[in-house]
């Protein structure tokens, strides 16, 4: 894509990457009308098909980036899986979801799709959003509160002036190798080819994972359905195989065909794009220095197995939009950018540790793991109870527990699942105009769930002037009880309100309607309201 517009001498936010991560970043501050200018070293989208699992909470994220319908017109809906070993069936299993939600817990499309999207949506935001390509950024200082950015250009080099610079680019981050910076953890040796294919099917979609199928003894295979009938299919490489002769399609072209075989799919077929990929546990200790902010492969790299990767990419930018956006608009001090970091390294941290589990089971790091597996697989045939150790664990968001934003809960709450720090459950709600979801409120500013007994007290209203947007859940708008069940007011008579922040997380409950304590925790936290 050609870069038409000169760069800017400053800028609010410079946002290094614009892979999905950077290019929802730039999407969220719009919405917060933050203006951004994103730098991207390629001259457009990702090649093959790379992050191809979205789940339910990326799926709101990127409704709020205006990439939803679009996402939704292309990507295919699925709820479950099911895991062979050798040629039976030893797990079927289902994610959470019910029919009144307003995402499947999952869809598939390809990275490229996503990133696509993403350009489409700030492309609606012109006086916004700049996106350059073919740029790369080369320098960073930071000077007088600000951040100097120097970047090559396809018209030569570049300085802008920025605010705050997010790095979002990429796993070989050009900004953490400039500022020194080094992930710490660890990765697996175990290989995986990464093959796409075209090919029709009728099959449903589902994850299907195959452990020592014959069509590949000794190996695990996983397929997965893409729009455009297009397969993603994995398999696990033997430790003394060649990684440069393994890519090579002499070599991809036969274990496909074995394993197309073996499961009845005879429709012709070709190769689109290959690559090689090892599990990596990796972040970096903080991801705030200075005015320079990391996120997604930037600031963290973990295992693919559990989809764990770019789903938690987008909730980095999700956590960091509104913070940036309150920052640079005076409506809370500098230092909530810590909690970015506070909030968003001890999640990376558990993504990794979830990631690992499923790479020790996806491909066993060394005898001991694999005779546990094997033991496992085997007892999985006759022992439901055991079939739960198969279960991949997909990618769910994760509480923030120990964040310092969250506020102290007051009185009795009976659903722990909507505490402070947990994201802010779902719930089909009933409107003047029709049925809603809750989670379409949110995005943009602080949001206050009113469960009264009646009319809507004067005071809480006025939260309202103090910039949070009040959501008043009488009964008759909540006519599944849902929202009460799920936020801890089961029945009708008990009274609360809940602060939700602009990303979809609860900071507060209070049992009662006196929003007076509201706005005192708002003000505790640093808010301005
Ligand atoms: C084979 C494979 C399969 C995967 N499957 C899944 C999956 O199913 N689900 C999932 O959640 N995740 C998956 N992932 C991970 C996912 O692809 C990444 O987490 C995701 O791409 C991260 O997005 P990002 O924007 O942080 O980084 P990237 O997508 O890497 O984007 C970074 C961008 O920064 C640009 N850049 C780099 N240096 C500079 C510079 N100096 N100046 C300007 N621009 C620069 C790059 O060109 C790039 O466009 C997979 C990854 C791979 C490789």
């Amino acid at each position: 894509m050609a870069t038409t517009q000169p760069l800017p001498d400053g800028i609010p936010v410079l946002i290094a990457g614009g892979g999905p991560v950077g290019l929802a970043l730039a999407a969220l501050l719009a919405r917060h009308g933050v203006r951004s200018l994103v730098v991207e070293a390629d001259e457009g989208y990702c090649t093959g098909s790379r992050a191809i699992c979205i789940s339910r909470r990326s799926q709101e994220i990127l409704w709020t980036t205006g990439a939803g319908p679009a996402l939704a017109a292309k990507a295919l809906p699925w709820t479950g899986g099911r895991s062979y070993w050798r040629n039976e069936e030893v797990l079927h299993f289902q994610m959470p979801h019910e029919p009144t939600q307003r995402f499947a817990p999952m869809v598939n499309i390809q990275q490229y799709h996503v990133e696509a999207f993403l350009h489409d949506a700030v492309r609606q935001a012109p006086d916004l959003v700049q996106v350059a390509w073919s740029s790369r950024v080369c320098a960073v200082r930071e000077e007088g509160g600000g951040v100097l950015v120097d970047v090559e250009t396809p018209e030569g080099r570049r300085r802008v002036r920025a605010q705050y610079l997010a790095a979002c680019d990429g796993g070989r981050s050009t900004v953490r190798e400039l500022l020194g910076l080094q992930f710490e953890g660890m990765q697996y040796e175990g290989r995986y080819v990464i093959v796409d294919i075209r090919q029709p099917t009728r099959r449903p979609v589902e994850r299907l994972a195959w452990f020592d199928p014959p069509s590949n003894p000794g190996s695990t295979l996983l397929m997965h359905r893409q729009p455009d009938d297009v397969w993603r299919i994995d398999y696990q490489l033997r430790d003394d195989e060649d990684a440069e002769e393994a890519l090579k399609p002499q070599n991809i072209l036969p274990r496909v065909a074995s394993h197309l075989q073996m499961i009845g799919e005879d429709a012709p077929w070709e190769l689109l794009w290959a690559s090689m990929y090892n599990a990596k546990c990796l972040t970096l200790p903080t991801y705030r220095q200075g005015r320079v902010l990391f996120a997604g492969d930037a600031a963290h790299l973990v295992p693919i197995f559990g989809v764990r990767g770019l789903n938690s990419g987008f909730d980095d930018a999700a956590n960091l939009a509104w913070k940036l956006a309150m920052v640079l608009q005076g409506e809370a001090g500098d230092a909530l950018l810590d909690t970015y970091s506070e909030e968003r390294v001890p999640a990376a941290r558990e993504n990794i540790a979830y990631g690992a589990k499923s790479t020790e089971f996806m491909a066993p790091p060394d005898f001991a793991f694999r005779l546990l597996r094997e033991a496992t697989l085997r007892l999985a045939r006759d022992e439901a109870g055991v079939r739960s150790l198969i279960n991949p664990r997909q990618s769910a968001p994760v509480a923030y527990r120990s964040s310092s934003l969250n506020a102290r809960e007051q009185g009795e709450w009976t659903d722990a699942l909507a505490a402070p720090g947990q994201p802010a459950p779902e719930a089909l709600l009933q409107g003047v105009h029709g049925t809603f979801h809750l989670t379409q409120c949110f995005g943009v500013d602080f949001t206050c769930l009113v469960f009264g007994d009646g009319a809507l007290p004067h005071a809480v209203a006025g939260l309202a002037n103090h910039g949070v947007a009040v959501l008043d859940i009488a009964p008759e708008a909540d006519p599944h009880g849902q929202a009460r069940a799920r936020y801890g007011l089961p029945g009708g008579a008990s009274t609360g309100l809940v602060l939700v922040r602009p990303d979809g997380y609860v900071l507060g409950r209070w049992r009662g309607l006196d929003p007076a304590p509201v706005l005192a925790a708002l003000q505790q936290k640093g808010f301005k309201p």
